[in-house]
């Protein structure tokens, strides 16, 4: 293995979920939904199938997924975004965001994401070449949020980029308008690309909104926009996902996904575009049931000993383990199945300075009920 990727081994996620089968234990970890997305979607992925969807579609991905994101954009953001130019589809927003910092970063170049992070953005940037620079969100009353000074400090010559998640796993924190306001200004100010995460923009709970950075004034020419359909439809397996950005910023990102994949599955294409044409309503309802969900898992939680930060997005909520006296998250989990018989997330592998994250571990609730009910049962053993 070459040098820039070693220490990477084996991600969490696939760490965790094998012992979860090993051990029979129920899987909190790894954020996957435990039922199907809409059913008229997953019937047009069939039919796409039967009917011929089977070869190569066009890189940038099959037109009528292109022009239902760009319907999307616009009328959920008012972002236009032209389906011939500005919107390439990408095997999940997994390749959209290594294609757009191997594209955007030259060696040596630097990339601000805050910690904890996403695990494939520091492999995205090793591979590269390039370095990342962590910027820490911190607990603020119950809430993860970063310090404008730090942000401004992490900045250096050789920032190129600020990778930018909201709703942001794993913290669940959705960035406010002030939050993104400070991010626009330092990108304008320095000349950064802002690439952006925004795979959970559906699953905001108690009312609060995501609002795209690109939305911001001067962001939309130097923000890559990258989503999927993985959270927002409950197919997390299809890897389905796409970028908009303006035309220089995609013929960049496509020359790089050209030779990773070429294109994108094709059957799948067909079926999101139906979702984000006529399956919008079922997202609102995944949202509100997801809601549902968050507070049974904080509950529980709370009631077998954590402190809970409440989240605002995604499907994790983070827990402090200090009040049933551990301080080590990883050896935590790592013993939770055969204590508990349950599998949860390590926060502090997302860190560049772990001891900063190493007493949360991540929950994730996109559980049937009586699943979170009986990991929450499990877990009073630790109180
Ligand atoms: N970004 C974040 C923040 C995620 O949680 C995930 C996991 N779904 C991804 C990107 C990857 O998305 P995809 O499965 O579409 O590649
Ligand atoms: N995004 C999901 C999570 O954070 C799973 C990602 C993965 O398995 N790579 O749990």
């Amino acid at each position: 293995l070459v040098a820039r990727m070693r220490g990477f081994g084996t991600t969490i996620f696939a760490e965790m979920s094998a012992l979860a089968v090993q051990t029979g234990a129920i899987n909190l970890g790894q954020g996957f939904p435990d039922t199907d997305g809409p059913a008229s979607m997953l019937a047009r992925a069939a039919e796409a199938i039967a009917s011929g969807a089977n070869q190569y579609p066009p890189g940038p991905g099959v037109p009528e997924l292109r022009q239902a994101v760009s319907d999307h954009r616009r009328d959920h953001y008012g972002l236009a975004y032209d389906p011939g130019g500005e919107i390439l589809v990408t095997v999940g927003a997994t390749e959209a965001i290594a294609a757009s910092v191997l594209a955007l970063c030259e060696p040596g170049d630097e990339v601000i994401a805050f910690e904890p992070y996403y695990d494939s953005y520091a492999a995205s940037i090793a591979l590269a070449g390039a370095r990342l620079v962590a910027v820490t969100l911190r607990p603020v009353e119950g809430r993860f949020t970063f310090d404008p000074a730090e942000l401004r400090a992490a900045i250096t010559p050789r920032t190129r980029a600020i990778l930018v998640n909201s709703p942001h796993n794993p913290t669940g924190t959705v960035f406010t308008r002030d939050e993104l306001t400070e991010i626009a200004g330092l990108c304008q100010e320095f000349g950064l690309t802002a690439i952006t995460d925004e795979v959970y923009e559906h699953l905001t709970f108690d009312g609060a909104e995501h609002i795209p950075l690109a939305t911001l004034p001067g962001m939309r020419e130097r923000t890559v926009m990258i989503s999927s359909a993985g959270k927002t439809f409950s197919v997390t397996g299809w890897k389905t996902g796409w970028i908009c950005a303006p035309a220089p910023l995609v013929r960049a990102v496509q020359t790089v996904k050209q030779f990773l994949t070429f294109t994108s599955s094709a059957p799948w294409q067909l079926a999101v575009a139906h979702g984000l044409r006529h399956e919008l309503d079922w997202v609102a309802g995944l949202r509100a049931e997801l809601e549902g969900k968050r507070d049974r898992l904080m509950e529980g939680l709370r009631a077998a000993g954590f402190e809970v930060l409440k989240p605002l997005g995604t499907y994790f909520v983070q827990t402090d383990i200090r009040p049933l006296g551990h301080t080590d998250g990883l050896k935590l989990t790592r013993d939770l199945p055969a204590l508990a018989g349950v599998v949860a997330i390590p926060t502090q592998v997302f860190y560049d300075h772990p001891e900063r994250g190493s007493h949360f571990v991540r929950f994730a609730f996109c559980k049937k009920d009586e699943v979170i009910d009986e990991a929450v049962a499990r877990l009073k053993v630790l109180g």
